[in-house]
């Protein structure tokens, strides 16, 4: 077996499988080591009681790029996506409650409930976010300039992305503010309900380890937009069967693309000769790059 491999990957997740089978399409030979009986890092479903699948970690989706679910053709593999509608329900002590989702009649009529300027804010409020997101989101799926060698495909993109911003003109601040700074002031600004501020913030925090008021945390709140479900910008789903079969969907491509992936097999060591990865060191042997 040695020597037959141009990339070896350590595990096994959704980024292990994503990567395994775009450089299989590409014609690479590649193998994946999953240390795990089941491939899925997160993202699996898996018999925690008799007879009941659940995702386990990771559980909705609508970051998983479309584009990467149209050119691995992983619909073809089973994969399938269900919108969450409501997809906020907050219960109070006071036996009131609030549910938001996709339906802007629905969030007007809940949110004021508790506050009527903030129901006519939200939509405001949404739309805000979603031109910064014109902003940002083409710049998901693109290789990162390198700022030491940019060449001058890079500075192309490097000046595209200034002219995309350019074009926020007065809105800019707000767009830097989103990008740099916490959820808390900004969601301060927008609404007075204390109620719906703290269903927002989750989208902030969630993950994340800090508070809405940490800078950072008003990106992550933010990037909870740039996703979709179904080709409905903003909207999570659920993946059908659990968030296993988006990654069985994965294998399975990567597999049709001549990956090899190898399961309950650790990596323990990554061997290194003059400076470049030579192979992978296995509790049974040692498996080597080619050359
Ligand atoms: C509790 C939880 C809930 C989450 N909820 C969501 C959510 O709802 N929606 C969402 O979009 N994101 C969610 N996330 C984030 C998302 O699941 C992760 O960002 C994503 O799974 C990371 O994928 P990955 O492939 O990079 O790593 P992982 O999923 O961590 O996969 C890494 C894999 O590497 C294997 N491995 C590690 N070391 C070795 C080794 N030495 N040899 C061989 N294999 C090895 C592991 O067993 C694992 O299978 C959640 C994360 C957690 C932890």
């Amino acid at each position: 077996m040695s020597g037959k491999y141009d990339a070896i990957i350590i595990g096994g997740g959704h980024n292990g499988l994503v990567t395994a089978a775009y450089l299989g399409r590409a014609g690479k030979r590649v193998l994946v080591l999953e240390r795990r009986p089941i491939v899925g890092g997160a993202c699996v479903t898996e018999e925690i009681f008799p007879g009941f699948r659940v995702s386990t970690a990771a559980y909705v989706n609508s970051l998983f790029r479309k584009e990467i679910v149209r050119d691995l053709r992983l619909a073809e593999h089973g994969f399938a996506m269900l919108e969450r509608n409501p997809s906020s329900f907050t219960p109070l002590p006071d036996g009131r409650h609030l549910l938001l989702g996709p339906d802007p009649a629905l969030n007007h009529q809940q949110i004021s409930k508790f506050s009527r300027r903030d129901a006519d804010n939200y939509p405001r409020y949404e739309a805000m976010l979603q031109r910064v997101a014109d902003v940002i989101e083409p710049t998901l799926i693109e290789p990162p300039i390198d700022l030491r060698r940019p060449g001058l495909a890079g500075l192309w993109r490097a000046l595209k992305l200034a002219w995309r911003f350019r074009r926020l003109g007065t809105r800019m601040a707000e767009a830097v503010d989103i990008l740099t700074g916490a959820a808390r002031p900004i969601l301060d600004r927008w609404f007075e309900s204390e109620e719906l501020k703290a269903t927002l913030a989750t989208d902030a925090v969630i993950g994340a380890m800090a508070a809405p008021s940490t800078p950072g945390t008003a990106y992550v709140l933010f990037h909870h937009v740039m996703g979709e479900t179904n080709g409905k910008r903003g909207v999570w789903g659920y993946v059908k069967g659990g968030m296993g079969s988006l990654t069985q969907a994965l294998a399975a491509a990567a597999r049709g693309f001549g990956v090899e992936i190898r399961v309950e097999t650790p990596a323990q060591r990554i061997l290194v000769e003059r400076g470049a990865v030579a192979g992978v060191q296995l509790a049974d042997g040692k498996i080597e790059m080619a050359p």
